[in-house]
């Protein structure tokens, strides 16, 4: 059987680290050539940096784009840089950040700015500029964006990531309405918690009272991994979702039903 991204070209942002540096490999291991755009190279975790690492790892081939998805040309150059593997098939928009916390009393407005610039307003701006080359090419293609089960609850502490994510997934159903006559199919994933540098220092959850507290309460009683999310986007980008576009695929463990 074929590898599921055979020959794909596909642009992945915020892939140095965690969500993303797990689905650029899962590309690679399904035969796509995957260009990495991160504002920086090496993972937060730690480890070599992704486009090494596909490239030692895997039979794909990788490139690293310095890329901040909040301007417009870093975006292009890393759309750009997909034609050295035959021009873009796949956009995943995945880069973001946790924000700031705390009662809406409290949050300063600037930083619910900076917040949606790089949770929301970079989806638009990565999925215009890759809509623009997929339509250009006119071979369909597939963008999957990166939300949150916060995108589809409100949680108080964070208002400003609950509002971009929730704006992710409705810009989701919209561009697969705009983008279906050419064939390009767009779906969104929500992941719940996942075990990353997100949830382990920007908001410490996992190995803390308040993770094992949470554990109980979702069905399958652990967290994501990133290769979790990767599977699901994996999916998503090949031609197995053919059919399926307009998605919001939960990645939670269930925990949607019970929080
Ligand atoms: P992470 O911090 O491990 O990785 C995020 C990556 O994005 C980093 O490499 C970082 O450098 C990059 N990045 C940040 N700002 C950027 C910018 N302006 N331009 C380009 N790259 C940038 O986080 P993660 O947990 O892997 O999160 C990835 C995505 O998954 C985010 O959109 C996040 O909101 C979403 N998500 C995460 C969880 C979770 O529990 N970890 C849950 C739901 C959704």
């Amino acid at each position: 059987m074929n590898a599921l991204l055979d020959g794909k070209a596909a642009v992945v942002t915020g892939a140095a680290s965690g969500i993303g540096r797990a689905v650029a490999t899962r590309f690679a291991e399904e035969g796509a050539n995957v260009v990495v755009a991160d504002v920086r190279e090496e993972p937060r975790q730690g480890g070599t940096p992704t486009h090494e690492r596909i490239r030692t790892e895997t039979d794909a081939d990788a490139a690293y784009v310095d890329c901040d998805v909040t301007e417009a040309d870093d975006l292009r150059a890393a759309v750009d840089a997909a034609e050295a593997f035959g021009g873009l098939d796949v956009m995943v928009n995945n880069a973001g950040i946790f924000g700031p916390m705390g009662s809406i009393t409290e949050i300063p407005f600037e930083d619910y700015r900076d917040l949606m610039a790089i949770n929301l307003d970079s989806v638009f701006l990565g999925s215009k500029i890759a809509a623009t080359r997929l339509v250009e090419r006119g071979e369909g293609g597939a963008i999957v964006n990166v939300s949150s089960l916060a995108g589809l609850q409100g949680y108080g502490e964070i208002a400003p990531y609950c509002a971009a994510k929730a704006g992710v997934r409705n810009l989701t159903y919209a561009l697969a309405d705009d983008l279906g006559p050419h064939g390009i199919r767009v779906n969104a994933v929500h992941p719940g918690e996942v075990e990353t540098a997100l949830t382990t220092e920007d908001f410490p959850v996992v190995g803390t009272e308040q993770g094992e507290a949470l554990k109980a309460t979702i069905p399958l009683r652990k967290l994501g991994q990133p290769e979790d999310v990767a599977n699901a986007v994996t999916f998503l980008a090949s031609d197995m979702a053919g059919h399926v576009t307009a998605e919001s695929l939960l990645v939670d463990g269930g925990a949607r039903n019970t929080s």
